[in-house]
């Protein structure tokens, strides 16, 4: 890019997050094209006030209401507009001072303010994957009305993107997402009844919020993106296919019609997939660590262990059936993780929460957003009955 065009105005909503943060480290270290115009954060009060002094946008959001004096105050001395609760997080999606949202909200909460861009035809850098879990159908038929590009920063679904730029006469015989297996890859249930929180909270090869590490451990995580992407690059779900490759070099691979097959690779980094979604076209020159063959001499591959990874057959299940069992799964397994972290539930209780809420949650077939909403909370509610929370 260069210093004659004008800035690319971004909002990141969830600036406080693992993604979030290093979102602002793309933009810092590439101030001349990127500007920060929107921050948001639910309730770490403290770091959004540091980049908004640091940052200077347009507006922040502070969704716990407890903490907007507090953040007013501090930034009473800028220009800074100061918003809270979680209406204000679609009022300001909807502002016209950005172009780029980062969607970087976890869970089920990143649902609404995302959609609120695409309908006003924001350029979506999507990391929030519960968005597309949820409400797929309704997400990307909103984002082809409204001309609104989503530009995948899940750093599988980037790899995808990007083996298929070049490539839009052709189509994708299957995508093979590939999974690190996470912390307790090789694992059997004997071993994984007692796993508690904090070990569950180390993964290998990424750093990230506790959430997403979690459904890393469990498996979840990569039925998530089975869905993800079945949305993202329009798949059935037999063309969709899940490797164990535990050094997360390759970051995901298409194959064609011709049998050929493209993966895109590098060290395992987020800020590689979150410039490229705020570059794109272009990629953005940088001076991270590069690749290095010889320190990896062997690439494993390995068939992931459904019998004891269940959360991924449970993923499978709602992306085959489609309607609202995604959306259902996703609410359970919000809830479930939330009571593993606090401990109150075990390892293994996550999946059979999970499974026993699908079960229970009524089918709808083609749900409004409103059913999506209603499912949502139905699934959540049981789940937390179920727990006894
Ligand atoms: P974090 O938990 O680190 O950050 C979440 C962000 O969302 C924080 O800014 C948090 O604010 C905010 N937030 C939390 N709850 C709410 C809420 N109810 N309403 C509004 N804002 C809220 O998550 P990650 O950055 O790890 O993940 C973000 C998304 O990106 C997830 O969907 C995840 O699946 C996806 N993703 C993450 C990857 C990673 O490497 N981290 C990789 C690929 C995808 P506060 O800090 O104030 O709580
Ligand atoms: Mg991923």
């Amino acid at each position: 890019m260069s210093s004659e065009t004008p800035k690319k105005r971004i909002a990141i909503f969830g600036s406080t997050g693992s993604i979030g943060t290093q979102a602002l480290d793309v933009i810092r270290a590439n101030s001349n094209d990127l500007q920060v115009e929107i921050l948001t954060a639910q309730s770490n009060d403290e770091l959004l006030i540091k980049q908004a002094l640091e940052f200077l946008p347009n507006a922040v959001v502070i969704g716990d209401e407890k903490k907007y004096e507090n953040v007013k105050n501090a930034l009473a001395s800028t220009d800074v507009k100061v918003f809270t609760g979680e209406e204000s997080l679609e009022e300001v999606a909807s502002f016209d001072t950005y172009e780029v949202m980062i969607a970087a909200i976890v869970g089920f909460a990143g649902l609404k303010p995302t959609l609120r861009a695409v309908e006003k035809g924001k350029i979506i850098a999507l990391a929030n994957k519960e968005t597309l879990v949820v409400a797929g159908d309704i997400v990307m038929q909103k984002a082809i009305e409204n001309r609104a590009p989503i530009i995948p920063v899940d750093s599988e679904h980037s790899a995808i993107f990007q083996c298929l730029v070049g490539e839009s006469r052709n189509p994708i015989e299957r995508i093979i997402l590939t999974a690190s297996g996470g912390p307790f890859f090789g694992k059997k249930p004997n071993f994984l009844v007692n796993v508690k929180r904090d070990h569950a909270l180390q993964h290998p090869n990424w750093s990230m919020g506790a959430k997403i590490t979690i459904d890393s451990a469990t498996l979840m995580n990569k039925g998530l993106e089975m869905i993800e992407a079945k949305w993202l690059f329009n798949l059935e779900p037999h063309q969709i296919e899940v490797v164990i490759h535990p050094q997360s070099i390759i970051h995901s691979m298409v194959q064609f019609e011709d049998g050929s097959i493209k993966a895109q690779m590098g060290l395992p980094d987020m800020k590689l997939p979150i410039q490229y979604a705020l570059g794109f076209p272009n990629r953005i020159k940088n001076d991270f660590p590069r690749f290095n063959f010889k320190k990896y001499p062997v690439l494993n591959f390995d068939e992931p262990d459904y019998k004891t990874f269940r959360n991924l057959g449970l993923a499978i299940e709602a992306l085959k059936s489609g309607g609202n069992k995604p959306c259902v799964l996703n609410a359970a397994n919000e809830v479930a993780v939330w009571a593993f972290l606090k401990n109150r539930i075990g390892f293994l209780d996550i999946t059979a929460v999970v499974e026993k809420t699908m079960e229970a949650i009524h089918f709808i077939e083609k749900p409004t957003l409103q059913e999506y909403f209603d499912s949502d909370g139905e699934a959540r509610n049981f789940a937390a009955t179920l727990m006894k929370l």
